[in-house]
């Protein structure tokens, strides 16, 4: 049941199932974190009020000294203003090397609780307790990070997890569109390495939109799995690791020119898979076929496809130059060869991603 990301030493497992937060006193126990350790939840203020007591109240029941931190919800946590007041609260909490942080919340809360983890004392270990589905992709893998207002994800490290505990119970209170945005990522995975995934995606989308048992959790942990995979593989992106970025290059550019505000990850990522697609049949890397398969499906889990309004081809282009894959000034994209099936193409002509984006957004393809 359990899934195991293989990293030698630093090796966690993914425990997933209904009900799992009320299980943690005896998780933590099983990987080694005893009493003696103490315990700093970080969170948002959408998630504080749903789950941060019931955490809290349980850890301290079985004896542990547990302190939280709630900062703000969104996007714009992952700031420099936002880790350096966590410092703070880590500082005055009197942290130390053996103390570890708990992210409980969506990427947002896991990528900036785990740079905090990161670089505190030069690092302590961290537990990602995932509440969004969208965080079945970012808990596992240890990329942790914060963003800075040239570009996203530009200041982080790689820092594992101790575990990860996802409570499946936990995403019956998700907003519809962070549920389509988390469904993105699993669309993603399929996408990437598994065309059997993708069929069962296709033919199941009423009960995994309903997030019903057996189904749900079956989606996350085969997402978690291919992502698992690909990381015990490649743990700090020298090469197949890059391949996860399918329509990232396109979405971050999304992503960074609206300030984080328009657009959610999910929705920006959905967009670019689509443009990726599109991209890769013009280019003849892919048969004809695969951008409408993938627009469909992408669609009905109700994330956006169309060229969304308010955004220049010229400036997406000089964003996606910006992003952290371009090496050397070269575009490198991952783009599909089928379902199931991606490669990380070099130098993509500029000429020709421009010309898509605008025919994309007249209309034209
Ligand atoms: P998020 O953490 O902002 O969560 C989305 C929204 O849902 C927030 O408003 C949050 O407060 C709320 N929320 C969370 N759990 C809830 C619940 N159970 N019920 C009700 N509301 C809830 O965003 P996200 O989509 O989870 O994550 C996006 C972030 O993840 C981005 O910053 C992205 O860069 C990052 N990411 C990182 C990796 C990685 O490998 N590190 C991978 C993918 C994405
Ligand atoms: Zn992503």
């Amino acid at each position: 049941q359990t899934l195991q990301v293989e990293l030698a030493e630093r090796s966690y497992p993914i425990y997933i199932g209904e009900g799992l937060l009320q299980q943690v006193a005896v998780l933590f126990r099983e990987r080694g974190v005893s009493e003696r350790n103490s315990l700093l939840i970080i969170t948002d203020q959408h998630v504080a009020p749903l789950y941060l007591d019931g955490l809290r109240d349980r850890l301290a029941q079985a004896g542990y000294q547990v302190k939280s931190a709630v900062v703000a919800a969104g996007e714009q946590a992952k700031s420099f203003s936002v880790y350096e007041q966590l410092m703070t609260e880590a500082i005055s909490a009197g942290l130390d090397r053996k103390s570890v942080i708990l992210a409980l919340g969506g990427g947002v809360i896991g990528d900036l609780a785990g740079f905090v983890a990161a670089t505190y004392m030069r690092g302590i270990p961290f537990v990602q307790i995932p509440t969004t589905l969208l965080a079945h992709d970012s808990s596992v893998g240890g990329k942790v990070a914060i963003n800075h207002s040239l570009g996203k994800n530009l200041i982080g490290a790689f820092h594992q997890p101790l575990m990860v505990i996802y409570d499946t119970a936990a995403l019956h209170t998700l907003p519809e569109r962070e549920k389509a945005a988390g469904f993105a990522e699993i669309i993603k995975h399929g996408l990437i390495a598994d065309e059997a995934f993708v069929n069962w995606l296709e033919q199941n989308v009423d009960p995994l939109w309903t997030l019903q048992a057996g189904y749900i959790d079956k989606a996350i942990r085969q997402g978690c799995a291919i992502k698992a995979n690909i990381v015990s593989a490649d743990e700090t992106e020298q090469g197949q690791r890059a391949l996860l970025n399918l329509g990232h290059t396109f979405g971050h550019a999304f992503e960074a020119l609206s300030r984080y505000a328009q657009l959610n990850h999910g929705e920006a990522i959905a967009i670019g898979m689509t443009l990726a697609a599109k991209l890769a049949e013009r280019l003849g890397l892919a048969e004809a076929g695969i951008a409408v398969r993938t627009k469909k499906l992408l669609a009905s889990y109700r994330l956006p496809t169309e060229w969304p309004t308010g955004f220049a081809p010229e400036q997406v282009l000089a964003a996606m130059k910006r992003d952290k894959k371009v090496v050397q000034g070269q575009l490198n994209l991952v783009l599909p060869r089928a379902i199931g099936q991606v490669e990380v193409v070099k130098a993509v002509d500029e000429q020709s991603v421009l010309q898509l984006m605008r025919d994309v957004q007249g209309g034209k393809d």
